[in-house]
């Protein structure tokens, strides 16, 4: 059994960065963060046990210190929790800060707003928030169902698969041969360094293993990605997530993980994936 790594892999500086802002604020006194810093349960458990907070809903905030997340949050969202007299700190990535400016700047063109991503993700829904009548779309169908509009302006979410956003253009354009199609690309490079790294992986391997959170957009994204070039893919939150009886002792297994997975659970991974690769070694 041998293991190959994809060349980019983990922890974008997105993400990395907002973990490193949360760590540092919580140093001053109780903090919280609005929703999951990250989506990865290792973080969120590792930043509790500093003092960094997590709620969901405003209303249940117990400190007078809020983080918005590496997602982000629509101006009108950060106004309403001033209004209620919370100190808000942003550790929005500076990628998703340029897909909202983008959106702003198609919207002061003239264009009507649409973004390609999931409706219910925090970072659309925080793009979505300042352009009420904007069109969320994830599929041709829904593509389909748009009202027709002379100048569509439409972005993503930065962590989509730039494939299936191009793609989806393509249909808008098809779609409405009258109107104007104004693009603007907000997939975040990172996502297509790991995109493109994980389809190369899977291309050379019998099994794939993609390590991150059940609730993370672009780990999910990964594995679809690996899925289409490799026929056993299985992703896992960390070591004690592998099943032994997925891998042969011939197999070629490619590792590689999402952008809010930390390096310590790659390497915990990575570990196991070592050891279970002896253990073939010895039983052939
Ligand atoms: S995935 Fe991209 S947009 Fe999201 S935090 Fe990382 S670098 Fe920023």
């Amino acid at each position: 059994m041998k293991i190959l790594r994809a060349s980019h892999l983990g922890w974008c500086f997105g993400v990395r960065d907002a973990v490193r802002d949360a760590t540092l604020a919580a140093t001053s006194g109780p903090v919280t963060v609005l929703g999951e810093l990250v989506h990865n349960p290792t973080v969120i458990e590792s930043l509790r046990s500093r003092g960094v907070l997590t709620r969901s809903d405003p209303s249940d905030v117990p400190t007078r210190r809020v983080l918005i997340t590496a997602h982000g949050a629509s101006r009108r969202r950060i106004a309403s929790l001033e209004a209620m007299g919370l100190e808000v700190t942003e550790t929005t990535c500076p990628l998703v800060h340029r897909a909202h400016a983008a959106l702003d700047t198609l919207v002061n063109q003239g264009c009507h707003p649409v973004i390609i991503g999931q409706a219910h993700h925090v970072e659309v829904r925080g793009l979505a928030e300042d352009h009420p009548g904007c069109d969320i779309v994830l599929t041709e169908s829904e593509i389909d169902a748009l009202e027709p509009r002379p100048l569509f302006g439409v972005v993503s979410q930065t962590t989509q698969p730039i494939d299936r956003v191009r793609h989806l253009v393509d249909c808008l354009k098809r779609r409405f041969p009258q109107s104007e199609v104004r693009f603007r690309d907000t997939v975040c490079q990172p996502t297509k360094d790991r995109q493109q790294a994980a389809e190369n992986l899977a291309r050379q391997c019998s099994v794939v293993v993609v390590v991150g959170g059940r609730h993370s957009n672009n780990t999910r994204q990964l594995s679809a990605t690996c899925a289409r070039g490799c026929a056993r893919v299985h992703q896992v939150e960390g070591p004690d997530d592998l099943d032994p009886g997925w891998f042969k002792p011939d197999d070629i297994v490619g590792l590689t993980a999402g952008t809010s997975t930390p390096d310590e659970t790659i390497e915990a991974v990575s570990g196991r994936l070592t050891y279970l690769a002896q253990e073939h070694c010895q039983q052939a």
